[in-house]
């Protein structure tokens, strides 16, 4: 299905699984996992992709419960909170490359004059993956949820996201949240009123929860 994007006035995208490809980097950190670390230099390939995607949960990668999972079956990793949190965000920023087509959509809402931003749930390490995927001036505005102070899918960061759209709480159901993530990215943008479209990477949409307005596979199916 194509989603025609000029219909909305303004567009607020998630970035991780969105924008650019966390899911290819993690794969590619959790090889770098089991090379640097000697507790998992056991791992095959296969086994490595295996046990670190096992600590995800729709696509969402904790680094609380991962480290305290990682502790409990390894007693010799030796990383704190704080040095696995490091490790985690500073290789995945350094590995990310944003999806095919990605730049091209951005380039054409800004030549469009279309308003939108990019929110998401982290730390002043997405500005790093902004960056380094060639995305850094690409968007009206970042922001990332641990530096605003609440996280997605509270209301408060949806509401400033309308805030910094120019757009009133009148005007919520002409903007657009696109986002992989159903707990956080579409619950939250539907509590406010917001349209949703939901990037389903091939999963299938939770049945307990309310359907978003549209369903992609990814950002190729949509236009301007
Ligand atoms: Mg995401």
């Amino acid at each position: 299905m194509k989603i025609n994007l000029s219909k909305f006035k303004g567009i607020a995208f998630d970035l991780d699984d969105t924008l650019i490809d966390r899911k290819k980097a993690f794969d590619k950190l959790c090889i770098k996992l089991s090379e640097d670390f000697d507790c998992f230099n056991h791992f095959s390939k296969k086994e490595a992709l295996k046990y670190f995607w096992g600590l995800n949960s729709f696509n969402d990668f904790n680094i609380k419960s991962s480290l305290q999972q990682i502790n409990k079956d390894f007693h010799n990793f030796g990383l704190s909170y704080q040095e696995f949190y490091d490790y985690y965000y500073k290789n995945m920023s350094e590995i990310v490359e944003a999806y095919e087509g990605a730049s091209h959509l951005l380039d054409k809402l800004i030549e469009k004059k279309i308003n939108f931003g990019i929110v998401t749930n982290g730390s002043h390490y997405q500005y790093q993956k902004i960056k380094n995927t060639g995305l850094e001036n690409k968007h009206n505005f970042v922001i990332a949820s641990e530096i605003f102070g609440h996280s997605k899918p509270k209301k408060e960061i949806f509401l400033e996201t309308l805030r910094l759209l120019n757009l009133t709480v009148k005007e919520v159901e002409n903007v657009v949240f696109i986002g992989d993530n159903p707990y956080t990215d579409i619950i939250g943008a539907q509590s406010i009123g917001m349209k949703t479209i939901w990037i389903s990477m091939g999963r299938k949409y939770p049945e307990a929860l309310d359907p978003p307005n549209y369903i992609i596979e990814n950002i190729k199916e949509l236009d301007i």
